[in-house]
């Protein structure tokens, strides 16, 4: 079974298919995670962001996974743990020249579907269920207000990366929207046979137990 959440950043998803996922020990996909951690690579072998092949061959030769620990799920690129460093504002603002591409999106997409085969999955990005889980048994668009969605990840990265100010989230996360709605390959937006939930004035638990209504007949029902 395959619970697909798309969104915006900030919207919640990531939250929430957390909980969701814990509640109903299922697993949990993290694919923003994974267009992060490649991109901290290329980063890191300062590679030519541009330069479409390069980034075929290193995703080829790059081997992300996951791990649940008691601190929550560690993000790794070939054995390095990468949790912290992804969520950096140069990762962030670097990751759209990865999944702008057309390629290597495909061989992140075979990935995500590999990963998701090998048991029940909540899957949360920009295009589960438009292109990667086409026939997710549920699918959620999370969307709320930009000055919510920045406030919210302000108050984040207070925690991780404080030298970000309110006015720079808020231009950031809408250079992203921007960016991930309009590029030409797997676009952000809503499949017709999604479930929209706007989360500007519902709290976490709100939205964890509106899915969770839809999500709970399903399990019943195996
Ligand atoms: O969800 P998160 O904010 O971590 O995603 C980081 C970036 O990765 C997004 O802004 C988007 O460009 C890209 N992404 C994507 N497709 C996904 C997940 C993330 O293009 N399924």
């Amino acid at each position: 079974m395959i619970i697909a959440i798309d969104g915006p950043a900030g919207s919640g998803k990531s939250t929430v298919a957390k909980m969701l996922a814990k509640h109903l020990g299922i697993n949990y996909l993290d694919t923003g995670a994974m267009y992060r951690a490649l991109t901290w690579k290329a980063l890191q072998q300062k590679l030519n962001l541009e330069d479409e092949n390069a980034l075929c061959r290193l995703m080829e030769q790059t081997n992300i996974r996951f791990q649940h620990e008691q601190k929550g799920l560690q993000v790794f690129v070939d054995d390095i743990n990468v949790t912290k460093e992804i969520r950096s504002p140069s990762v962030t603002n670097h990751t759209h020249y990865i999944s702008g591409k057309p390629r290597v999106r495909a061989i992140m997409v075979s990935l995500q579907r590999r990963i998701a085969s090998e048991g029940d999955t909540i899957a949360e990005g920009r295009d589960m269920g438009t292109v990667v889980f086409p026939l997710a048994e549920k699918k959620f668009f999370l969307d709320a207000k930009i000055e919510e969605r920045a406030k919210r990840r302000f108050h984040e990265r207070g925690i991780l990366h404080s030298e970000n100010s309110l006015d720079d989230i808020t231009k950031e996360i809408e250079l992203r929207d921007q960016r991930d709605t309009t590029r030409k390959e797997s676009p952000l937006k809503i499949s017709e046979d999604s479930i929209y939930v706007d989360t500007t004035h519902l709290t976490i638990n709100e939205v964890f137990h509106r899915i969770l209504q839809e999500v709970e007949p399903l399990l019943k029902n195996k």
